[in-house]
């Protein structure tokens, strides 16, 4: 059963939610850090998410649509969904990540980073989240690193399933990829073309999440067009290696931009690998 309201125990009463500062602006959003008043009387600080346009049917359809994916999923490389208050307006009660994208903590704070050792662990995390969905059967379909947040230094979560979708009984998904704002450059060539998504399309988007990593928060293609950077993939052309990133990690995430989607690595494997390596171990 995925219809939201019927499930009691995903449905918070207004009177149990604190409202605090605007920490963040989504699309359909706004996020607020707020408090919500546990069963004992305890408070415990959390993320608001607030529809911005309740009176939208299309807005209040995408923010059900998120909310249903996200109540699903618990994991500790994924943002936690709490419940949701019907309100108007309609919000989504999340854990709190307090410290920002990585995009913004790699702004903020560059000399604070080691690439073999933060963005690492990160890859890690990012890649042990995306299995964890790919075990319950969603594909992500936005992943990138403007959707990673910190809880803390070390742990890194998978956010913002907006265009998260289950894989039906078969194991893929099209989608029409007409109208609306879509993040191509972050799209393998098969999502882009003919709107196919699955678990491979997730990996080819995780090789450019880790290439903005790596490139110190560089945009992917620079500011060329979605249909340039498709023209450039097409041609055999792949993002260039990062300064900061090692030759082995290049290696990886050229694999996750094979156009075959059969032969990129899974997120098992990519878990794997940024968690056995020796790099990794030397540093720490
Ligand atoms: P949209 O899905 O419309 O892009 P997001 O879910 O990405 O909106 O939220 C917008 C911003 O709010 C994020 O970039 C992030 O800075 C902040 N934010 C979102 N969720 C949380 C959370 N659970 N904890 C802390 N900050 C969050």
């Amino acid at each position: 059963d995925n219809n939201l309201e019927s499930k009691e125990d995903n449905l918070i009463e207004p009177d149990r939610l604190k409202m605090g500062t605007l920490i963040g602006e989504g699309e359909f959003a706004s996020v607020f850090e707020g408090a919500l008043v546990d069963r004992n009387g305890e408070e415990v600080k959390v993320a608001i998410k607030t529809l911005r346009n309740e009176q939208l049917e299309s807005s209040r359809e995408n923010f059900r649509k998120e909310a249903k994916v996200m109540i699903n999923l618990n994991h500790h490389c994924i943002v936690k969904l709490l419940g949701i208050c019907i309100g108007p307006p309609l919000q989504m009660i999340q854990e709190l990540v307090p410290l920002g994208s990585i995009l913004q903590y790699i702004d903020m704070h560059p000399n604070e980073i080691n690439p073999n050792f933060e963005f690492q662990i990160w890859a890690a995390q990012i890649a042990c989240g995306m299995h964890y969905l790919e075990e319950n059967r969603f594909v992500h379909r936005d992943l990138a690193a403007r959707n990673i947040l910190l809880s803390t230094k070390y742990q890194a979560k998978i956010s913002d399933f907006g265009l998260s979708r289950a894989l039906s009984t078969d194991k893929e998904y099209y989608s029409s990829l007409r109208g609306g704002r879509w993040p191509l450059k972050w799209y393998a060539p098969e999502s882009c073309k003919v709107g196919h998504f699955d678990h491979k399309s997730d990996v080819w988007s995780f090789g450019i999440t880790i290439w903005e990593m790596y490139s110190f928060g560089a945009s992917p293609y620079g500011d060329m067009k979605g249909g340039e950077a498709i023209a450039l993939i097409d041609k055999g052309e792949r993002l260039s290696q990062p300064e900061a990133c090692p030759d082995h990690i290049y290696k990886k995430m050229l694999q996750c931009w094979t156009l075959d989607s059969s032969e990129r690595p899974t997120f098992k494997e990519l878990a794997e690998f940024f968690k056995s390596d020796p790099e990794y171990i030397n540093v720490k």
